[in-house]
């Protein structure tokens, strides 16, 4: 792992940059309603602008196609930014709640704080949208903001660069591209709010980090989503929903299905029927499909063709190192001890392991780390009531694949090893505000017995406990 330290010039100016957004903060711009609209506004502006250079250089990463690149990285945004402008006033407004009473006369409310000045640190795979989509919550709650695109997604990371350097002020919003020096230089700053999407084992260093400072956190992590098919679903939908969910970005999801965990009665109709998805889906050679996305360099290329070597491979297995280039691959046999069931596959390869019973894919799950999601395909409510009570895992999804993350109303994040904290829509508002409970007192009424000496009135203070809930 690359561990050289960023030389003092280059510190510096990271430092100064934390220091102009403190004082342009401090200013109290960020925090009128009407000059973070206007900001999601220019935003909004400047990606339609850069919308080809964007999609091209996520052709050049990641082999993404126009549709995918749209769909999953520059649409989402821009659908979050809509949603933004149009509902920040309301999110923002104080929330009021009730009041005891017991506090005659006042008022109570929820008073959204915007942090100050906030990081985002975002991984390689969808290297557009999962740094700009923190950010327009940060944006909406009145922060600024400094954001650091994955080293490894170098061509979306310089025109994210461009973009923002070209059309906003580095106090507010600034880009600092960059490997793990520059990471390293970053979160020795203090910051009022880091957000970081990336792996487990990174995460682990970005909260050590923010502990030093008491920096709250939201970890947007990964590990292996589970996919469990029971035997009584509707076949041509489960392998293609599965297929959808594995293959996008060629495997490289932090929600994909990571392994399937199928009844034995169905696997092998499952495993038939997921072979002509995947030709459906992509033709007889995946190579020539001009929407299957290659992996996002050699050395996850290699990583990927060693744990192709786990059980047997019962379809795919085609690769071109030059290329970065893995076919879709499905294996069979795997053991539960092989190592590909020991780290997150973030590929396209999918192991299918058999389960007899429900209980045993249950207990399969429970005996590894929390994952982010898990799916489960069936048509039984009995079954996914008993696998949703007795599981753990960030998010779920009920007979498709991923696609609960494209719910706005559904708070997206890990538990556990998984991810600290949720986001999207109005949650990543909140995420990005310090909600400030408010009492609000009236001269009108002031109840003598509260205060000393309390004597008599000991007995009524403890009698009226009783109605603080109230
Ligand atoms: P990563 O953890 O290697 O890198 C993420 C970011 O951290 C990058 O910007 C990188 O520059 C930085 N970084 C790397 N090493 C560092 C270090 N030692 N100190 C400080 N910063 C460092 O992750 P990745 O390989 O870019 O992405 C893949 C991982 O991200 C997978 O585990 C995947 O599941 C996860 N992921 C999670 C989500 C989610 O929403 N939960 C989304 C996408 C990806």
């Amino acid at each position: 792992m690359e561990t050289a330290v960023l030389g003092k010039k280059q510190t510096n100016l990271i430092k100064s940059l934390v220091q102009e957004q403190r004082a342009f903060f401090n200013e109290g711009a960020t925090k009128d309603i009407n000059f973070r609209i206007k900001q999601l506004k220019k935003l909004r502006k400047t990606i339609v602008d850069y919308q080809d250079k964007i999609l091209d250089a996520l052709y050049k990463d990641l082999r993404k196609s126009e549709t995918e690149g749209y769909l999953t990285e520059v649409g989402f945004v821009l659908n979050d930014l809509d949603e933004a402008i149009a509902k920040t006033k309301n999110w923002a407004r104080p929330k009021p709640v009730g009041t005891p009473l017991f506090h005659m006369k006042g008022s109570s409310y929820i008073h959204y704080d915007p942090y100050g000045v906030t990081l985002t640190i975002s991984p390689w795979n969808y290297p557009f949208q999962l740094l700009l989509a923190p950010v327009v919550g940060a944006i909406a709650a009145g922060n600024t903001c400094i954001l650091k695109p994955s080293e490894f997604a170098e061509n979306t990371s310089k025109v994210i660069m461009e973009m923002v350097s070209e059309n906003f002020d580095s106090n507010y919003l600034a880009v600092v591209e960059g490997g793990i020096p520059e990471n390293i230089a970053l979160l020795e700053e203090q910051f009022d709010y880091i957000f970081f999407t990336g792996s487990t084992q990174v995460g682990k260093i970005v909260y050590q980090a923010a502990a030093k400072h008491l920096t709250p956190v939201t970890l947007e992590l990964g590990g292996k989503s589970p996919c469990i098919v029971d035997k009584h679903i509707q076949l041509e939908y489960t392998a293609k929903r599965i297929v959808f969910g594995k293959l996008i970005n060629a495997g490289q999801t932090c929600i994909a299905p990571d392994y399937i965990l199928v009844h034995k009665d169905i696997r092998e109709k499952l495993v038939k029927e997921i072979k002509k998805q995947i030709t459906s889906f992509y033709g007889e050679d995946p190579s020539q499909s001009s929407d299957y996305g290659r992996i996002i360099n050699k050395k996850h290329f290699k990583r990927l063709m060693k744990l192709m070597k786990s059980g047997d491979i019962c379809f795919g297995g085609q690769s071109n190192e030059e290329d970065k280039y893995i076919g879709p691959t499905l294996l069979e046999n795997v053991q539960p001890d092989d190592p590909i069931m020991k780290e997150e596959i973030f590929g396209p390869i999918l192991p299918i392991i058999e389960f007899n019973e429900l209980e045993e894919a249950i207990q399969f799950i429970n005996d590894r780390p929390k994952p982010l999601a898990l799916y489960l395909f069936s048509k039984r409510q009995s079954h996914v009531d008993k696998v949703m009570r007795q599981t753990s895992s960030g998010g779920a999804c009920i007979n498709d694949t991923i696609m609960h993350i494209a719910n706005p109303n559904l708070p997206f994040g890990g538990v556990g090893p998984s991810g600290i904290g949720a986001y999207h829509s109005e949650s990543t508002f909140k995420t990005f505000s310090h909600e400030k409970s408010v009492l609000h007192k009236s001269f009108l009424v002031d109840v003598p017995i509260r205060y000393a000496p309390y004597g008599r009135n000991s007995g009524i203070l403890k009698m009226m406990m009783k109605y603080l809930n109230k």
